[in-house]
């Protein structure tokens, strides 16, 4: 079983949900990009990648933007908050940037209001997933949740303050000195429960410090957010590995591990940059995994 091909252009957006154990998940937005096609898929040849994410003339293929939010009784988790404001239009040109919506544009539409966040979970310091953290106020920046504990990888925020030439490309020191200063940062190593049913697995691959969050992972009907480990459900094969990787065999030995386990579980698997599915449940097809999407509410 195969899932249609991305879409070329945004779909119209509208907040989905899933119940994952005991939480419930809302797939939100902030907004959009473009990267290029070669970049995301690695040693996939273009005559296979094309036809599952199609790339327009300048090679760029259409990507979301997707901050989840995992809810149970009063706890409301914001999973990757987004790309942000900050932004030149040299910059947002580049990148093909549309902030349409906004995070704050999509909590709104889902009725959450932002001031009832609980925790802010980044999964790495790449600016396409943390810029969200940080905004410019009366000229100075500061946190977007300034009363709401942060959590980070501990190398991917010693990277992030201090990248060097090959990681420079990805990383911004303002994306969280401002959260580190206000003192609202934990930074976490190997596995960490956040709240009782919700936990943090630092592994490394695409970059330092990559992390993936499950919810709920020792249930069967638990889910996982896969961030830049599997970054759309089109990139569920082991060795669809994207180019920005930092350390190939690691990425190849964490996303083998993890895929099987998802699929063995059953999980609802949570894709950051899918621009049509943002819920899927991997399943084994002989030697391959096929991906069950999953609606939502
Ligand atoms: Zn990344």
């Amino acid at each position: 079983m195969s899932i249609p091909p991305a879409s070329r252009n945004p779909p119209v957006w509208r907040p989905r949900r899933v119940q994952a154990g005991s939480w419930t998940i809302t797939a939100l937005s902030d907004g959009w990009l473009r990267l290029d096609g070669g970049s995301m898929w690695g040693v996939v040849p273009k005559a296979l990648w094309n036809a599952w994410t199609p790339a327009e003339d300048d090679n760029t293929i259409l990507l979301a933007l997707r901050p989840f939010l995992a809810e149970r009784g009063d706890v409301r988790v914001l999973v990757e908050p987004g790309v942000g404001d900050r932004w030149s239009p040299k910059l947002a040109r580049i990148y093909g940037l549309v902030r349409k919506p906004t995070l704050r544009d999509s909590l709104h539409a889902a009725g959450i209001a932002p001031e009832s966040i609980t925790h802010v979970i980044g999964t790495h310091a790449h600016w396409d997933h943390v810029g969200a953290w940080v905004e410019e106020r009366e000229g100075r920046l500061g946190p977007v949740f300034p009363r709401v504990k942060h959590y980070l990888p501990r190398i991917e925020l010693a990277v992030a303050r201090d990248a060097d030439a090959v990681r420079r490309a990805s990383y911004r020191a303002e994306d969280v000195e401002p959260i580190e200063s206000a003192g609202i940062l934990t930074t976490l190593e190997g596995s960490t429960e956040i709240v009782p049913g919700l936990r943090v697995h630092v592994l490394g691959g695409h970059s330092d410090g990559v992390a993936v969050v499950t919810w709920d992972e020792e249930r069967d009907d638990g889910a996982i957010f896969w961030s830049d480990v599997v970054p759309t459900a089109h990139h569920v094969q082991p060795p669809y590995i994207m180019a920005y990787d930092l350390d190939v065999a690691r990425s190849h030995a964490v996303r083998s591990e993890w895929l099987a386990r998802a699929a063995e579980r059953g999980w609802t698997g949570c894709f950051y940059h899918d621009v049509d599915n943002p819920f899927g449940r991997l399943r084994r097809e002989g030697s391959r995994y096929a991906v069950e999407l999953i609606e939502g509410q």
